[in-house]
């Protein structure tokens, strides 16, 4: 290509691509980025510091490592002290991950090290288990399948009619792993689920898996980032008593793809998680920084910590809450209104951003609706079943996406519901 035909080149990609700065985008749970998070993502892309290895992207490891302490700290848990100085007691560690799919298979690795150690050399035990909600992201069960647990493995814990995990009903389910002849690995909660946006309830289950030595795994993806909203942390009550953390900055913390982290809480057990020796990548134990090649799956991993500390640095951590706030808030008055208009219905009040709804009492009218406004580029709404049942799924994500964007979309879906009719 010359100037003038990648131009022409760029014009039709960007043509055809999704425009996530437009406030009529609600389907998934990508943010338009922010400006400073994408000077992170020019940076990167011209110095190239891959950065698991110190001596590869000393100031990518600084960075990741500032970041993640800023994480653990809004968890609330102890911060990772600088190396060499070993703080005396407990305290955090984590690492930055190439998307939340990742940082999950990561920490039920941890878990699994902690309660069956021999499994790295002699292979998985056959008798581990792990208590999952029903409406996990598919990645928690792909990683136990990934892990070598098999899919039976996976215990559904009891949900009630909104599908959050009913902690009165833990015992019986950790008594049905034990009738099994089985060891509970882990407890998986959601903060919050994808499909429906509501949050489990993290006290009651953590408490629960303190009492009885259970691993703890929260896979906050979507709603860590209410910690930072006064209004909204009250849905992480109870987060502090998980294991593992898995909080996403590229869905509301407004990063560009790929950005997550895994926070454990015991460093020590995160250390245990993998056992590599790469003796052309190091040798000795005299190195210069921290090597996040420990932590990770990936060996070429970049410095994905410096669009969050961009983000954070120019918006503060009051502008990124806000953010939060006010996309939360705002899909509350987007229930207000669906529910008040006659043909639609809500299943519940949203926790977060993410809410379901549905026009008439079709299932496949929703996903034809969906699909119609979709094509005509007019909306990108989602769909999700919900116990049986279809629903379209707004994840209110863009700054600008207010009450008139959700007016047009509402008259939109009976104009096209009349048209598919008729
Ligand atoms: C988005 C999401 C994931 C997957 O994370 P990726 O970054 O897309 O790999 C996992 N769990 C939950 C709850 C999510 O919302």
């Amino acid at each position: 290509m010359d100037e003038r035909s990648f131009a022409a080149f760029l014009d039709r990609y960007l043509a055809y691509s999704t425009r996530l700065h437009h406030p009529a985008i609600v389907g998934h749970q990508t943010p338009a980025p922010e400006p400073p998070g994408a000077v992170a993502d020019l940076v990167h892309g011209a110095i190239n510091n891959p950065m698991a290895i110190y001596e590869m992207g000393p100031s990518a490891v600084a960075v990741e490592f500032a970041v993640l302490n800023w994480m653990i700290a809004r968890v609330g848990w102890t911060p990772q002290p600088l190396p060499p100085a070993e703080a005396p007691g407990e305290h955090a560690a984590g690492v930055l991950t190439h998307g939340g799919s990742l940082a999950n298979l990561t920490g039920l690795l941890a878990a699994r090290a902690a309660v069956a150690p021999q499994a790295w050399e002699e292979g998985v035990p056959g008798d581990l288990a792990v208590l999952v909600p029903e409406n996990s992201h598919y990645s928690v069960a792909r990683a136990v399948a990934i892990m070598g647990l098999g899919s039976r493995a996976i215990y559904p814990m009891e949900t009630d009619a909104r599908g959050v995990v009913r902690a009165d009903r833990l015992q019986a389910a950790r008594k049905r792993v034990q009738a099994d002849g089985r060891r509970c690995m882990a407890v998986v909660a959601n903060a919050c689920a994808t499909a429906t946006g509501l949050h489990d309830p993290l006290r009651a289950m953590g408490g629960f898996c303190r009492e009885h030595g259970l691993w703890f795994h929260v896979d906050a993806c979507h709603g860590a980032s209410a910690l930072l909203t006064a209004r909204y942390r009250h849905l992480l009550d109870g987060l502090e008593f998980a294991d593992s953390v898995v909080w996403d900055a590229h869905k509301m913390l407004q990063t560009s793809t790929l950005c997550a982290a895994l926070l454990v809480r015991d460093a020590a057990a995160f250390q245990a998680t993998f056992h590599q020796e790469a003796s052309y990548l190091l040798y000795g134990d005299n190195r210069d920084g921290i090597d996040f090649v420990w932590r990770a799956v990936e060996c070429t991993k970049a410095g994905l910590g410096l669009k969050v500390l961009l983000n954070l640095a120019f918006r503060g951590e009051d502008g990124l809450g806000r953010y939060v706030e006010g996309r939360y808030t705002m899909a509350r008055r987007f229930f207000e209104v669906i529910r008040a208009r006659p043909g639609f219905e809500c299943p519940w009040e949203p926790e977060s951003n993410i809410l379901c709804f549905r026009y008439g009492d079709d299932d496949a009218l929703q996903v034809r609706i969906r699909e119609r406004l979709l094509r005509e580029g007019r909306y990108h709404m989602t769909s999700t079943l919900l116990d049986g049942r279809r629903y379209l799924r707004l994840t209110v994500i863009n700054p600008l996406t207010d009450t008139d964007t959700l007016a047009g979309l509402l008259d939109a879906i009976e104009e096209t519901a009349a048209e598919l009719a008729g």
